[in-house]
């Protein structure tokens, strides 16, 4: 079957009742039909629910979907993608360990590299993605985990994974490649066919697509997921059953979407290229991204963000928000409604200023997550409001 149907058709075994939708599953614990069978599904000699901490038919039916999606093994789902980030670290590494982090990652995994993983002994290098000589001159004894995201947040900077799987992966075969594969999704680019030990994601954005519920997963190598099935089992980050039921429900329409976003944002991208109020723009499928042949190998869509840098500086990006009659501001991305955010004084306003350029975040940058109205709409709003943002 083809991703779109499997997406559709991988489904939880009908119960007696011969429900054609997945049923919700809401209940905390699973009953043993006799003492040998509860033995036996606790000492892993058979499979089966035991605790909603551990698994739940929901959640199960949400990672087998993201699993072939991602042509992953094996996954684990979380509340929220900040749970699986901080999971797929701290199930895996150790005081001593060093990790080797492209600069451009989301605010809070950022915090966790910088500010608490230091606290247990865990270290952090961060690289630029325009240097690939950076990567090999930091990586020492002691690194045993290289993370990134591409695209990027939100300058939609790319890393080529065909050169890290191989060059990198041939060289440092014992260091993990751990991707959030967040802004792209895996129905336009699969990580874990280059090589990639391990991808997570905020299922919050895209994966819901509606802006309704958190959610996060991390999918990968089937030992390396046994390894943090541990920390997901004693710490209790898990997915409820609510939230993977909807999951599952929207993964059934992620292609349809995706497509949409993708064409809209292309459309948003080639507009705000030929406004003379907008300085740049940045889009992965737009001929002008210093990156446009990496996207057009990795990726199969140029994904639903476009970024651009207005004329006049914060000052005019404000009145661009503020004209804005359709979009509305909100931090969020990957909404079916489209979102505009102002990086450098919201979500990345942590950062210092310098450390903001480093990854192409400037006064006048402004994040549009495109959505999915029609593209006459969404490209009359941003018109008018840069019309009236000089
Ligand atoms: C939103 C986001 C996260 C965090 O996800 P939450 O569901 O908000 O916890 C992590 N990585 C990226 C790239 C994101 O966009």
């Amino acid at each position: 079957m083809k991703q779109e149907t499997k997406l559709i058709r991988t489904q939880t075994p009908r119960t007696q009742n011969r429900e054609h939708s997945t049923p919700l599953y809401l209940t905390s614990s699973f009953v043993f039909d006799d003492a040998e069978q509860g033995r036996a599904i606790f000492a892993d000699e058979i499979e089966g629910n035991i605790y909603s901490r551990y698994s739940n038919p929901n959640t199960t039916e949400f990672i087998d979907k993201v699993c072939e999606l991602e042509g992953a093994e094996d996954g684990l789902a979380f509340a929220s993608g900040m749970a699986a980030v901080f999971a797929s670290f701290a199930g895996l590494l150790n005081s001593g360990d060093h990790v080797v982090a492209y600069r451009a990652i989301f605010g809070s995994t950022h915090q966790l590299l910088t500010t608490l993983f230091p606290r247990w002994g865990i270290t952090s290098t961060y690289i630029d993605a325009e240097n690939p000589a950076d990567l090999e001159a930091a990586i020492t004894p002691a690194t045993k985990m290289i993370f990134l995201e591409t695209p990027s947040n939100p300058g939609l900077e790319l890393v080529d994974l065909e050169w890290l799987c191989t060059t990198i992966k041939q060289k440092y075969p014992h260091i993990i490649i751990n991707v959030d594969n967040c802004f792209a999704t895996p129905y336009l680019q699969k990580p874990i066919a280059y090589g990639v030990d391990l991808v997570s994601h905020s299922a919050t954005k895209y994966m819901d697509g509606q802006g309704r519920v958190l959610g996060g997963i991390v999918v990968g190598k089937k030992e390396l997921i046994k390894e943090m099935l541990f920390f997901i089992r004693h710490t209790g980050p898990a997915m409820s059953a609510f939230n993977a039921w909807l999951l599952s429900k929207s993964l059934e329409t992620l292609p349809l979407r995706m497509d949409r976003h993708c064409s809209n944002a292309l459309s948003v991208a080639q507009m705000l290229e030929a406004n003379e109020n907008v300085e740049l723009v940045r889009y992965p499928f737009l001929p002008s991204h210093p990156q446009y042949n990496l996207a057009k190998k990795q990726m199969t869509q140029g994904g639903g963000i476009v970024t651009f840098i207005i004329k006049g500086g914060f000052n005019n990006a404000k009145k661009f928000m503020d004209a804005l009659e359709m979009i509305l501001i909100s931090s969020n991305l990957g909404d079916s409604r489209s979102i505009a955010t102002h990086p450098a004084s919201t979500t990345h306003s942590k950062l210092s200023e310098s450390e903001r350029e480093s990854i192409g975040i400037f006064a006048g940058s402004i994040r549009v997550s495109v959505g999915l109205e029609n593209i006459d709409d969404i490209l009359a709003d941003i018109s008018q409001a840069l019309q009236k943002s000089v």
